[in-house]
């Protein structure tokens, strides 16, 4: 939406707004946001709102603590719960330094600035749908989450299987009165696990709504009695949450992915940028699966990837290329999960993508047989390497690649590495109840 400030004062007024979100995103992937009082509206609308950037993780830097928020009045929206003090107005703003400039530390900034490349590069817009998927726990009697799952449901079951059901009509039904066109929900494959795809939009906003997305579904499964979370990996022995993302690149004739006549109706372009998909996958890792945790999901068993392959017609590989073809022509990325800074996350496959057209690079071959059944040495023989194993791992291939790199600049790419690094270290001192099962009595 174009919103001019008239229609953001409108708007204000009839839906009897008391409060003014300004939300912005860190370099972990979390929404921050200041709450301002309606009386602010004017301050807000003409940039003149100040916040200090020194307490923000990643944003660290006393001499830069004075920082502006400058709204996106496009991202306007009015959450559509209502509060006891009446509706709260939520808009997305772009971090700036005290002279207007764009602050390099804010991720989605950056993504604006990456999607420049793409623009010169003759595209006009770099189309994402996500897949996120999420479990439902139940809460204790303080409203904390337990490890109880809220059902023992399965792929695609119904009610009352599903106990989730209603919690995720709701979130639905939310999402809509939000902007959102919700295309599926569903139960997922694990008990207590759930997904909601909506339609694909340009990276920007899609980012947007991811962020969104979440913090509808955390407010309405509290609302349920439930806790929602998208931590990878909440319990072993079952699937863990993924997000997908399918990605398509466009040019002013439309789907520049699309191609009648070409391998698979896909163009050129598609394999091209399929080619640096590949190439930066490892580092891309590191981006999409930025947490101890997100390891966890990836191993063998439990439909997430592992090795590095594509495919048209089977689900393991990294990349799969649904059937859908014309305008839905698109290539899926299934290692990222949902703590991924979705900024970060889309400016990095955006980037390898890009680089992959720029230097036409070719894919390996389609790999249609079940990676899973080969041994390591046909896996070799058929080129196909393995996905970072740790973190850290995958920070260290963060480091070998460039072209990741660029697309996070020198700022957030320091922020992010010199955090990371920090939470694995903090990860590495402790001791789990597994090692003191499988050593205590034995050693
Ligand atoms: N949950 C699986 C993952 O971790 C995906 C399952 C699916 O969408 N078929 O990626
Ligand atoms: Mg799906
Ligand atoms: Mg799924
Ligand atoms: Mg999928």
């Amino acid at each position: 939406h174009d919103y001019t400030k008239d229609d953001i004062r409108n708007m204000v007024e009839q839906e009897n707004v008391n409060f003014l979100r300004l939300m912005f995103t860190d370099l972990f992937g979390t929404v921050k946001n200041v709450e301002l009082p309606i009386s602010q509206l004017d301050e807000l609308l003409d940039n003149k709102i100040m916040f200090d950037g020194s307490s923000i993780e990643g944003f660290v830097r006393i001499e830069e603590s004075d920082m502006y928020l400058f709204p996106d009045l496009s991202t306007w929206m009015t959450f559509p719960w209502s509060a006891e003090h009446g509706k709260i107005a939520g808009v997305i703003c772009s971090v700036r330094k005290p002279n207007g400039e764009y602050f390099e530390g804010d991720p989605r900034n950056n993504l604006i600035r990456v999607l420049d490349d793409m623009k010169k590069a003759g595209f006009t817009s770099f189309n994402i749908g996500p897949e996120p998927e999420f479990f439902l726990f139940k809460m204790d009697a303080d409203g904390n989450p337990t490890t109880k799952l809220n059902d023992s449901g399965s792929y695609f079951d119904r009610a009352p299987m599903d106990q989730g059901e209603d919690c995720r009509r709701e979130i639905v039904l939310t999402l809509e009165k939000m902007g959102f066109e919700v295309e599926a929900a569903h139960h997922e494959v694990a008990p207590g696990q759930h997904e909601v795809d909506f339609k694909y939009a340009d990276a920007l906003e899609t980012a947007d709504k991811i962020q969104n997305f979440k913090i509808v579904v955390k407010t309405i499964a509290k609302r349920h009695g439930l806790y929602a979370t998208f931590m990878p990996k909440p319990l072993s022995g079952i699937n863990g949450s993924g997000m997908h993302m399918n990605m398509s690149l466009f040019h002013d004739k439309g789907n520049a992915f699309f191609d009648k006549n070409g391998a698979l109706e896909l163009s050129e372009d598609a394999y091209h940028f399929l080619g640096g998909l590949l190439k930066h996958a490892k580092a891309i890792t590191a981006i999409g699966d930025p947490t101890v945790n997100s390891y966890k999901r990836l191993v063998p068993g439990y439909e997430a990837p592992v090795y590095i392959a594509w495919s048209a017609s089977n689900r393991s590989p990294l990349v799969r290329i649904p059937a859908s073809r014309g305008l839905g022509t698109r290539l899926e990325l299934r290692s990222g999960d949902p703590t991924a800074n979705p900024y970060m996350f889309i400016a990095a496959l955006l980037e390898a993508g890009l680089d992959g057209l720029k230097n036409k690079i070719k894919p390996m071959e389609e790999t249609s047989r079940n990676i899973y059944k080969m041994d390591s040495e046909e896996r070799v023989d058929n080129d196909i390497e393995s996905l970072p194993e740790t973190l850290k791992d995958a920070l260290d291939e963060l480091a070998k690649d460039d072209v990741i790199k660029n697309a996070l600049g020198e700022r957030l790419l320091k922020g992010f590495n010199t955090a990371k690094r920090l939470e694995y270290d903090s990860y590495k001192l402790q001791v789990s109840e597994w090692e003191r099962k499988q050593y205590m009595e034995h050693y």
